[in-house]
């Protein structure tokens, strides 16, 4: 291809991103103007505080908007996602949603959500390497490691990916509650409760996957931590 037909094509596909942004634009100015038309004072009450009583940890999956399938509204639920819906004790960015979350905005409901279908799981189950990535989804070999005596039951490798996917929530909870976060909210007394659900991105509906912890005794001893420091 000449130089010429090259710097055509790269300014029909910057038309083309142009576009895409222009709708976004478009979009945005009616949805505001929807919600003002509705509401008034719509946007100066959300802008003066948030007062959400969620915390979603989700998954970066465009199909699983926290918002959207929960029917919140902005202001209602606070969010964090990442790929896979993980709780990593050193990814700093998931415990400072955390911990804004608990002590500043005073949630008492922690949600983890995963979803059937979840790329980040079904590809963590094989062996294929996919970049640095690969990296992230060895939290989720953890999981399978784990479980690996239930895992390996399941012939269908679809089947078995779905299992993991419900697997890696009920861990994610846990490894929310193994947080000193969470531990010293219950021991100062504070209500918070965790829960593990997963959506289905083929009809749409949320399940409760029965996981719910709300006090340290249900947790495994050995992530049990006080809120003393000790160092000697
Ligand atoms: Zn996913």
């Amino acid at each position: 291809m000449s130089a010429l037909a090259l710097i055509r094509v790269a300014l029909v596909r910057k038309g083309s991103l142009m576009a895409e942004l222009a709708r976004l634009f478009e979009n945005n100015r009616k949805w505001a103007a929807a919600q003002a038309a509705e509401d008034p004072r719509y946007f100066e009450r959300l802008a003066a505080q948030q007062t959400p009583k969620f915390l979603w940890i989700g998954c970066s999956d465009s199909r699983v908007p926290a918002n959207k399938i929960s029917g919140l509204e902005p202001g209602e639920v606070f969010v964090h996602r990442n790929v896979a819906n993980l709780v990593v004790h050193t990814d700093v960015s998931c415990l400072s949603v955390l911990q804004f979350g608990i002590e500043v905005l005073k949630i008492e409901n922690v949600i983890v959500c995963g979803h059937y279908g979840c790329g980040g799981v079904h590809a963590a189950c094989g062996n294929r390497q996919f970049g640095l990535i690969d990296n992230w989804l060895r939290n989720i070999k953890d999981v399978y490691s784990r479980y690996r005596h239930e895992l390996d039951k399941i012939a269908d490798d679809l089947k078995r990916g779905e299992r993991l996917c419900e697997l890696n929530v009920i861990e994610q909870v846990r490894n929310v509650c193994h947080t000193t976060i969470v531990q010293n909210a219950w021991a100062s007394g504070k209500p918070l409760a965790v829960h593990g659900l997963i959506y289905g991105v083929g009809d749409g509906l949320l399940r409760d996957l029965a996981v719910r912890i709300t006090n340290a005794d249900q947790i495994d001893d050995i992530y049990r931590t006080t809120s003393q420091y000790s160092y000697s």
